[in-house]
C-alpha cells in the first residue's frame, strides 16, 4: 500500500534530499503524515503492512526530528524506528521513474511515460507523462481519483473551460484537454512544474488548448470545471476564490487531504455553496467532486 503526496515547490537542482522513515502503529498514520507535510515535506509515502506502518517523507533541508519525537511523545506513540538518509538530486529523479509505470485509470484513460507510449491500448485516451521532477504521474491515489472523477464528469457533460490549480506535471490539465475541454488553464507557482507541463502539453499534442500561468490571480473565470490536487489548508483557503471562478453550474474536483481533514475541507466549500456530488476514499486520501449548483 503506497501513497505519495508531493509538490515540487522546494525542488532546486544541485541540492540533496533527506529521506525520513518512521515505523509506527497504523492508528497514528494520518496525524504523522499531516505533520510531516505541514513540516515542509513535499513528498510523503505511506506503506501499511500487517506488522504496522511506515511513513517515508522527503525534506530538502533538515528533517524535523526533534519536533517529530515531541509529537510522538504527545501521542504516547512509541515509534518502532526513525531513520534518515540523504539522497542526491539525480537519485531523486530516478526515484520518480520507478513510480512511473503505465496505468489504466477509470474506464477510458491510460497514463504512461513516453518510453512506454507505444504499448498504449487503442481504445483508451492516452496521457503521456514524463514527470521529470514535478508531481503527478498518476501513481498517487489523489491524482488517480481526480482523473476518475474528471472522466466521469466528462461522460455526463462537456468539460468546457477548465482550470487546473496546482498542475505539477500537467497530468490533470492534459487529461481534461484530451477528454474534450475547450480550453485549459494550468496554474503552478513552481517554475519547474510550469516548464514540465509545457513539455508534456507538447508531447500530448494539446498546446493549442493549454494555457500556463504562475498564479490563480492570473486567470479569469468563469470555469466550468476546476481541478485542484493541493493540500487541506490551501484548499480551504482557496474555497471562496474557487467559488468566484466557477460558473453557476460548475464542478470542482479536488484532492490532497486525508480523512481526518475531510470534514473541515468540505465545510469550507459548503460555506461557499459548493456541495458534495461524488467522493472517493483510497488509502486514507479523499477526493471529491463538488457542484456549484443547488444542493
Ligand atoms: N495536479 C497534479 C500535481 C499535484 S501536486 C496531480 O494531481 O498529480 C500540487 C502542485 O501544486 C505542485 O506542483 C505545487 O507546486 C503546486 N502548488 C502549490 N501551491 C500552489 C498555489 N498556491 N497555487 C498554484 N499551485 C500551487
Amino acid at each position: 500500500l503506497r501513497a505519495w503526496s508531493a509538490s515540487c515547490d522546494t525542488v532546486s537542482v544541485g541540492r540533496s534530499w533527506a529521506e525520513l522513515r518512521v515505523t509506527l502503529g497504523t492508528e497514528h498514520l494520518d496525524i504523522v503524515s499531516s505533520f510531516l507535510i505541514d513540516a515542509g515535506a513535499p513528498g510523503v509515502e505511506v506503506r501499511e503492512s500487517p506488522a504496522g506502518a511506515e511513513v517515508v517523507a522527503y525534506f530538502s533541508g533538515e528533517p524535523p526530528i526533534p519536533a517529530l519525537r515531541q509529537l510522538l511523545a504527545d501521542l504516547q506513540c512509541a515509534p518502532n524506528g526513525i531513520a534518515t538518509r540523504r539522497i542526491d538530486d539525480e537519485a531523486w529523479g530516478e526515484t520518480w521513474k520507478h513510480h512511473c509505470r503505465p496505468q489504466r485509470i477509470g474506464d477510458r484513460l491510460y497514463v504512461c511515460p513516453s518510453w512506454e507510449a507505444e504499448g498504449a491500448p487503442p481504445d483508451r485516451v492516452s496521457i503521456i507523462i514524463d514527470p521529470g521532477m514535478a508531481f503527478g504521474t498518476g501513481d498517487h491515489p489523489t491524482t488517480r481519483n481526480c482523473l476518475r472523477l474528471a472522466e466521469d464528469l466528462a461522460g455526463r457533460k462537456p468539460l468546457g473551460r477548465v482550470l487546473d490549480c496546482g498542475t505539477g506535471s500537467g497530468i490533470l490539465a492534459i487529461a481534461a484537454a484530451k477528454l474534450g475541454a475547450i480550453a485549459v488553464w494550468a496554474v503552478d507557482t513552481d517554475p519547474v512544474a510550469r516548464d514540465i507541463t509545457t513539455a508534456n502539453g507538447a508531447v500530448n499534442g494539446v498546446v493549442d488548448r493549454l494555457h500556463i500561468a504562475d498564479s490563480i490571480d492570473a486567470v479569469a473565470g468563469p470555469f466550468d470545471v476546476i481541478l485542484a490536487n493541493l493540500f487541506a489548508d490551501l484548499l480551504a483557503a482557496l474555497a471562496p476564490r474557487f467559488r468566484a471562478l466557477l460558473s453557476a453550474d460548475g464542478f470542482l474536483i479536488c484532492a490532497g487531504f486525508l480523512l481526518g481533514d475531510a470534514g473541515r475541507v468540505e465545510a469550507a466549500f459548503s460555506r461557499e455553496g459548493l456541495h458534495l456530488a461524488r467522493r472517493i476514499d483510497e488509502d486514507g486520501w479523499v477526493t471529491v467532486a463538488l457542484h456549484a449548483g443547488a444542493a
